[in-house]
């Protein structure tokens, strides 16, 4: 018998149930038979049963226990492959992957995404690619280019990393309960090295939050603690310009400066 569960906010449950959207974001994925796949979050299964589908092996991640019971009922071709853990602590090292890089999907609960996608970008030595559904705005502002009004620290900090492509836009209509947001799908293929080399991650986020979080002021007065105007002359860049135009090179630059002090 197939029991009705009710949605928990608490873990971000919004079930997909638009045939449409499962197909098209099942097809922007293309898992192939043999690659080695984690979903996280898989919930009732809306993904999971097309992606048992493809030959790949599938490895899920699901922290909710009632979940977790349907899961083993409905697809007990997954047996050793339901991991009952917070996606937040799980190791990719748990999954045995003997050199195989791994992909990763997910209709991620909004709640946890950044933090999820930092805990991710911890092991992406394992990680090939991924696709995720997130909620639009944060989409935007990962992929946002330098002059954008999404640009800001999480756009810097996820592009030094990974190589961004925002897909297509999903509408609440698309899941059970409805979110109060729009979603959307995006890749991310993480580089092997960061974009460019930094000398300290910590001075980067340091700077960027001061920078960012008086992002309508001009560098030199928002990061007057780190540079004078001839500071950032030397280092190429006019003291008169605001945060979200600093390209993430520059960015770079300006923390190594500041790391080498
Ligand atoms: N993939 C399903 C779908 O598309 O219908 C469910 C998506 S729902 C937005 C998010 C899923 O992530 C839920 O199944 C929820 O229980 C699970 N989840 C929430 N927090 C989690 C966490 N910290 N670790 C693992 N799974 C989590």
């Amino acid at each position: 018998m197939v029991r009705f569960l009710a949605a928990k906010k608490r873990f971000g449950q919004n079930f997909l149930h638009d045939e449409s959207v499962i197909a098209a974001i099942l097809d922007a994925f293309s898992a192939q038979k043999g690659e080695r796949v984690l979903e996280i979050g898989p919930g009732q299964g809306a993904l999971t049963r097309s992606l048992l589908n493809s030959g790949a092996l599938i490895d899920v991640v699901e922290i909710d226990n009632d979940l977790i019971d349907q899961l083993q009922r409905r697809y007990p071709q997954l047996q050793n492959h339901i991991h009952h853990q917070d996606a937040l602590t799980f190791s990719l090292t748990e999954l045995n992957l003997s050199g195989q890089k791994l992909r990763i999907i997910g209709n991620l609960p909004y709640n946890i995404s950044t933090p999820l996608l930092f805990h991710l970008l911890t092991q992406k030595e394992h990680i090939g690619d991924m696709l995720f559904m997130l909620q639009q705005e944060m989409v935007e502002r990962l992929a946002a280019e330098p002059g954008c009004k999404a640009y800001g620290r999480l756009s810097v900090m996820i592009q030094l990393h990974c190589k961004v492509q925002a897909l297509f836009s999903v509408p609440p209509q698309a899941f059970k309960p409805q979110p109060k947001v729009m979603s959307k799908i995006v890749y991310l293929v993480p580089y092997e090295k960061p974009l460019f080399r930094v000398d300290s991650m910590m001075t980067l986020e340091n700077i960027l939050r001061d920078a960012f979080n008086q992002r309508r002021k001009t560098i030199q007065n928002s990061l007057k603690h780190y540079f004078n105007a001839e500071g950032f002359i030397a280092l190429g860049l006019d003291p008169k310009i605001r945060a979200e135009q600093i390209k993430i090179e520059q960015w770079v630059k300006l923390a190594n400066a500041v790391s080498c002090t």
